[in-house]
């Protein structure tokens, strides 16, 4: 990622990456947060689909809702994510649930 892209790439390069998040790395989200930054992008609830300590993309980490907050556990580095419960969660983009793309 030399090149320099536009806003409208970067989002889109976004928004293709946190949809298969579950195949990165913590050094591509990094890589991933800092184009967004660049290009000031706002990552909103996608910023929930990693650990903000170590970047580890949340695979299977544990979720415990109480009160409506959320709390969850980085299977990584155990460190704990707490956040209001809205209803449902907008992170923008198509999830596969099944898991067989990449
Ligand atoms: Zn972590």
């Amino acid at each position: 990622m030399k090149k320099k892209i536009s806003k409208t790439q970067a989002k889109k390069e976004i928004q293709e990456f946190f949809s298969h998040i579950n195949h990165k790395t913590p050094e591509q989200v990094k890589k991933i947060k800092k184009l967004a930054m660049a290009h000031n992008i706002e990552l909103g609830d996608k910023r929930k689909l990693f650990c903000k300590k170590c970047f580890s993309p949340y695979k299977h980490p544990s979720v415990r809702i109480k009160n409506d907050f959320i709390t969850i556990s980085c299977e990584s580095c155990e460190h704990k994510s707490r956040w209001k419960f809205k209803g449902n969660l907008n992170f923008g983009i198509k999830r596969k649930e099944t898991g067989d793309c990449c």
